[in-house]
């Protein structure tokens, strides 16, 4: 079981809760500690242990220690261990989503509860292909047996954000662990909580150091990670400013990276799909009820010039009558920004096209300065119209609510558009003509192009970024397989 405890008095009573390392919840060595705040009521819940270097190494150590073991444990009983830690965590689902809900600030209903379920499904999916971990025969004649081996890398660096955080573990420890690897992964500063749940429900079926959970600041914790000799792979889902730093700790070393990172997503709207649909759509596909802070959040929408403003008019309706409030609470469709770091930058963003004359403001603005919302960052949604595609809202990743809507006539033009972005994650089409939709969809240059849907990824799909979105695949059988192991070929002569 964690250790958690209370400290102070019973009014700012704290929960302080230890990081796992070597199958033991353990303090950081120098004894400090971080806070984690509740973002929609800006106050302090929870500290954590403040990992630097000295606990990054013990916790790599105690990784390489249950390598061997671990490696060797028959692939299909590596996964029925990762399936029962799915059981045991369908059985706590409610704690664990309100644990989200509340670090984060993401609605229960609309996205902890999801993310608590989705997590579950990732898990059982991966604890059911230890059996796929296959090889191949060479066919190079008969006096010749050559195969390959699906062989694990060794030990694991995750390196995680907040915006999902239970389900980002989950996707990094599900594949890694049932390929045979064992896994130092260090939890985001601003969300620990859910993730020291999950590592809790872990370590009750997972001999000691298959996983360790780290809790410490980027540079102090994440940083040594990275930069650890005895890790044989790098696995980081993240900002592309720290993927590029990640990538540089790999090359060092020559290790395996994979990288997950920014995106600034197209959603390109036909003329033929001014529908009640489509913007129901398009209001999933820029995650506003995750705040969105989401990579694959859409949020550059290319709107034919013929339906531009009707579209953007019940666009708005729709978007006003989303409920702010409470993550806690049940009618809550929009739950808070995590930090107060991220509120102001969004802040900033609203700001920068509230001055520029030829944006339209269809709904949304600076956050009110009081009243109950004014108690949490809570962000309001904003879409700003006949936006281009170089203004600086079109270009940078902004990682909250603020829509740019571009009208386009050309398609080509919206495509040209589209494509003009140094990002490539995620892409949304939609259009009637499925000839004209899947011909664009070829055409974008993205991991992850969706036609006439906005919804989120599913255990089996490849999913990850071009261009500076990324490197690698998640989600997936062939992604847990590129990812997480590596083939060994051997070559026997049958003749001796
Ligand atoms: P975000 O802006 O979404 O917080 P970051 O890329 O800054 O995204 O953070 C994602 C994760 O990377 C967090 O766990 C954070 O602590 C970690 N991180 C930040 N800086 C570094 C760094 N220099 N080296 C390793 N990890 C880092």
């Amino acid at each position: 079981m964690t250790a958690v405890k209370r400290i102070g008095g019973d009014e700012a009573a704290l929960r302080q809760v230890q990081m796992l390392i070597g199958g033991k919840w353990v303090d950081s060595a120098c004894g400090e500690v971080l806070e984690v705040e509740d973002p929609a009521h800006r106050r302090p819940i929870a500290v954590v242990p403040r990992g630097r270097a000295e606990d990054v190494a013990r916790a790599v150590r105690a990784a390489a220690e249950a390598f061997p073991a671990w490696s060797r444990t028959i692939p299909r009983d590596r996964g029925r261990l990762i399936a029962r830690i799915a059981d045991a965590l369908e059985a706590r689902l409610e704690e664990l989503a309100r644990c989200i809900a509340l670090e984060t600030g993401n609605a229960l209903r609309t996205q902890a509860r999801p993310e608590a379920k989705t997590t579950v499904d990732i898990l059982r999916y991966f604890g059911g292909l230890g059996g796929e971990l296959k090889g191949e025969t060479i066919p190079l004649g008969e006096h010749v047996l050559s195969y390959t081996r699906r062989e694990p890398l060794g030990v694991v660096g995750a390196i995680i954000p907040w915006n999902a955080p239970v389900l980002l573990a989950a996707l990094k420890i599900g594949p890694a662990l049932c390929a045979g690897n064992t896994m130092v992964l260090k939890a985001a500063e601003d969300a620990p909580l859910g993730v020291l749940l999950l590592a809790e429900m872990c370590q009750e079926f997972l001999p000691p150091g298959v996983l360790n959970v780290l809790t410490g600041l980027g540079e102090e914790c994440g940083a040594p990670l990275a930069n650890d000799p005895a890790v044989s792979k790098l696995s980081f889902t993240g900002s592309t400013e720290v993927g590029k730093l990640i990538m540089r700790a790999a090359a060092d070393r020559i290790v395996p990276v994979s990288l997950e990172l920014g995106g600034k997503s197209p959603s390109i709207v036909f003329p033929d799909a001014n529908e009640d649909w489509v913007v129901d759509g398009i209001i999933a596909a820029m995650r506003f009820t995750r705040q969105s802070q989401s990579c694959t959040a859409g949020s550059r929408l290319f709107l034919h010039r013929d339906v531009f403003d009707p579209f953007l008019d019940a666009l708005g309706q729709k978007v006003k009558s989303l409920k702010i409030g409470d993550p806690l609470d049940e009618a809550s469709d929009i739950g808070a920004i995590i930090n107060e770091k991220q509120f102001s930058k969004v802040c900033g963003y609203v700001e920068e096209g509230l001055t520029r004359r030829e944006a339209r403001v269809v709904i949304g603005g600076l956050p009110p300065k009081e009243g109950p919302l004014s108690e949490g960052y809570y962000a309001i949604p904003t879409i700003f119209a006949n936006a281009a595609n170089d203004w600086r809202l079109a270009r940078e990743e902004i990682f909250g609510p603020v829509l740019v809507a571009i009208p386009w006539t050309d398609e080509a033009e919206a495509i040209r558009m589209a494509n003009d972005s140094h990002y490539g994650l995620a892409a949304y089409v939609w259009s009637h003509d499925i000839g004209r939709a899947l011909r664009t969809a070829h055409v974008i240059e993205a991991g992850w192009v969706q036609v006439n849907q906005g919804l989120g990824q599913s255990p089996g799909h490849s999913y990850g970024g071009y261009k500076e979105s990324g490197i690698g695949r998640e989600f997936s059988l062939e992604g847990m397989l590129e990812s997480y192991t590596q083939r060994k070929n051997v070559t026997v002569n049958l003749m001796r």
